[in-house]
């Protein structure tokens, strides 16, 4: 059973992790707009984040398809950029599809890649893995990983922790993996930084908010891949060689990892307030409040 929460605390969560995330420069005010389509004089390349923006848990959200479809008729690129780490691009690619998105490999880019990418020059470790066993290995066959369960051994073991998926992660295991890091600090990589994502049937407890536990427990120090964090923005712009950051707009629903990691990449934002992180707060208090200015607003895609 995921463990769940709701708008309120995840704001809150987020800030108390502040001076943890990137630095950037805002706008002086947002700009209200109608729909993605009002910024197609704007913007060439349309980096789309996934939950809250294209889909909520299993159901994509209405008008999504739609936009996607107008937007690369007129020669727009478009591409989703998600801190989902949880499982491969086959599998994420068949899920956008059942929701209606006809994304290719190249179309879509994870904080998992920029990870995986970033562990092909490093030294060959045994991990541990926070990730559902249920996604199984694929993708990350070439790693030594062991899933972390409930028994203690597979902590002790490991060289290095991956943080990918808390689908499975449970009260029991945090103890165990702070417990462990406490006898022996190891690395800790975070392919999510996510605190939260939305659920059907409200918002899941991610790795980032794990992970955050586990720096404040054990005093460890954890890498961090995806948004707001620059390497995945990196990824991405370099499979779009000629589009310009200034006719780049990152498309999200949480104000401090897409829209800061937006802005902190020099690129223009746009915030997705009708779905998602923000659903059940007052979006422009949310705004006032961070200080975490989008270029433009938005209900819905
Ligand atoms: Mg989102």
């Amino acid at each position: 059973m995921r463990a769940m929460t709701d708008a309120r605390w995840a704001f809150e969560a987020y800030e108390s992790i502040r001076s943890r995330l990137p630095q950037a420069r805002f706008p002086a005010a947002p700009r209200r707009i109608g729909r993605l389509t009002d910024l197609m004089d704007e913007a060439d390349l349309f980096l789309l984040d996934a939950f809250g923006v294209l889909n909520v848990g299993e159901s994509a959200i209405p008008g999504a398809v739609e936009a996607v479809v107008t937007l690369i008729a007129a020669g727009k690129r478009v591409m989703v950029v998600s801190n989902a780490a949880g499982y491969c691009k086959r599998v994420m690619l068949a899920r956008y599809r059942r929701l209606g998105f006809r994304f290719g490999a190249d179309d879509v880019v994870s904080s998992r890649d920029v990870l995986l990418t970033e562990l092909d020059g490093g030294p060959a470790l045994r991990w541990g893995l926070m990730a559902a066993s249920a996604h199984g290995h694929e993708g990350i066959e070439h790693l030594n990983g062991t899933f972390l369960g409930d028994d203690a051994h597979p902590y002790h073991d490991a060289e290095g922790f991956l943080l990918l998926g808390s689908g499975e992660w449970s009260e029991t295991r945090q103890a165990l993996l702070e417990a462990t890091l406490i006898a022996n600090p190891r690395p800790v990589l975070v392919g999510n930084p996510d605190l939260v994502a939305p659920r059907e049937a409200g918002l899941s407890k991610e790795p980032g908010h794990y992970a955050h536990r586990l720096i404040d427990a054990t005093g460890i120090s954890s890498r961090f891949f995806g948004k707001p964090y620059a390497s995945i923005f990196d990824h991405a712009l370099a499979m779009c060689p000629g589009v310009d950051r200034s006719r780049t707009v990152m498309v999200g629903d949480t104000l401090h990892t897409d829209i800061l990691g937006g802005a902190a990449a020099g690129i223009k934002t746009a915030l997705v307030t009708g779905h998602g992180a923000l659903v059940g707060l007052h979006p422009e208090a949310a705004i006032e409040a961070s200080g975490i200015r989008p270029d433009f607003v938005m209900s819905s895609i």
